[in-house]
């Protein structure tokens, strides 16, 4: 059931009128709830919050998918204006990014030279960037541009796997000798039955196989769920086998659980809250509404009270 409502809001948010609808008044009617603002400005002092909480954050210029080279340098330049300004407040942040926001669509090398340069920037602030993992489409392109980045020597670089897709373990097992920071996610995007699990046990079942293996063997590891079954599950497993608290974090989104992620910090873990920003927050709120048929429910609430 709660993979056929996710299939049905992935497949209507590519439709044109529920998007003209959605983009005109979904800030009024719940995405304010998921993003830390529309603007820079409106960002840090929420990001500035979640640190006083004890939380780390990250933040996201929103966006995706761009084709047009000038807007691709807009973005690549914000970012760097973002780790200055991160810097500039002394936040406790870093940067995770969209390659197809970065120019992936207009080739590999536009995209790992503005990588590259962000790198270079972000170290010189003491600070790291991660590459957010995308449609399976562009799974092999990011790993491959994850793989150039180490092997340029950047060390302040991760990226993300997501357990939904059958391939995900292999992937894993070719990274290991990187020794990789990763983000363990389930995914959010539509993938067709030949190459991700269809059933959320499965997805699940998997992300559990996953985390255990990471936490073994990369060098930092970042569980990204709101699952509480899996988060008491990844505990108990650390304190099995030893593994310190410094050597993985948990992450959550903005709005999501942030409870949770309060008592997590009150307990001695790590916790990282994804704070994304920006005018372009439709594709990752209608992500968010897919995730939770209750989050849409929510949705029409607001739009019934006007
Ligand atoms: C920090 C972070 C980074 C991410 N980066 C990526 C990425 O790079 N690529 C990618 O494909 N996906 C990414 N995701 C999204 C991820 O793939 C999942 O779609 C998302 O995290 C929901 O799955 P879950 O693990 O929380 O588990 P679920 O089983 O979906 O949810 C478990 C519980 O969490 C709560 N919950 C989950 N989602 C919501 C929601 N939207 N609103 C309210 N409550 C909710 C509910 O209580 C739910 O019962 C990221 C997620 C996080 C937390």
């Amino acid at each position: 059931m709660t993979a056929v409502f996710r299939r049905l809001i992935l497949l209507a948010a590519g439709n044109r009128f529920v998007s003209g609808f959605v983009r005109r008044y979904g800030m009024r009617l719940g995405a304010s709830r998921f993003i830390s603002g529309e603007t820079l400005d409106a960002a840090v002092p929420a990001i500035r919050r979640l640190n006083d909480a004890g939380l780390k954050a990250n933040t996201t210029l929103l966006g995706e998918g761009l084709h047009d080279t000038a807007a691709v340098q807009r973005v690549a330049d914000a970012y760097a204006g973002i780790l200055d300004r991160i810097a500039a407040e002394r936040l406790t942040c870093n940067v995770a990014l969209k390659l197809t926001h970065l120019g992936l669509n207009l080739g590999e090398d536009v995209a790992y030279g503005h990588l590259a340069r962000l790198l270079r920037h972000a170290a010189t602030h003491g600070n790291c960037i991660r590459i957010d993992m995308e449609e399976s489409a562009r799974v092999n392109a990011t790993l491959r541009i994850y793989r150039r980045a180490r092997a340029d020597g950047f060390d302040n670089v991760g990226t993300v796997l997501q357990s939904y897709l059958y391939r995900a373990g292999d992937d894993l097992t070719a990274l290991l000798p990187l020794a990789p920071n990763l983000r363990l996610v389930k995914g959010a995007y539509l993938e067709p039955p030949e190459i991700a699990y269809p059933k959320k046990a499965d997805v699940d079942r998997n992300y559990v196989t996953l985390a255990e293996r990471m936490l073994q063997s990369c060098g930092y590891s970042a569980i990204a769920t709101h699952d509480e079954r899996i988060i008491e599950h990844v505990i108990a497993f650390a304190n099995t086998k030893g593994i310190g608290n410094d050597r993985f974090e948990f992450q959550m989104l903005y709005g999501i659980r942030p409870q949770l992620q309060l008592d997590l910090v009150r307990h001695g873990y790590r916790v990282l809250v994804a704070a994304p920003f920006g005018p372009e927050w439709y594709p990752f709120f209608m992500r968010r509404l897919a995730e939770r048929p209750a989050n849409v429910l929510f949705v029409l609430r607001n739009l019934v009270r006007g």
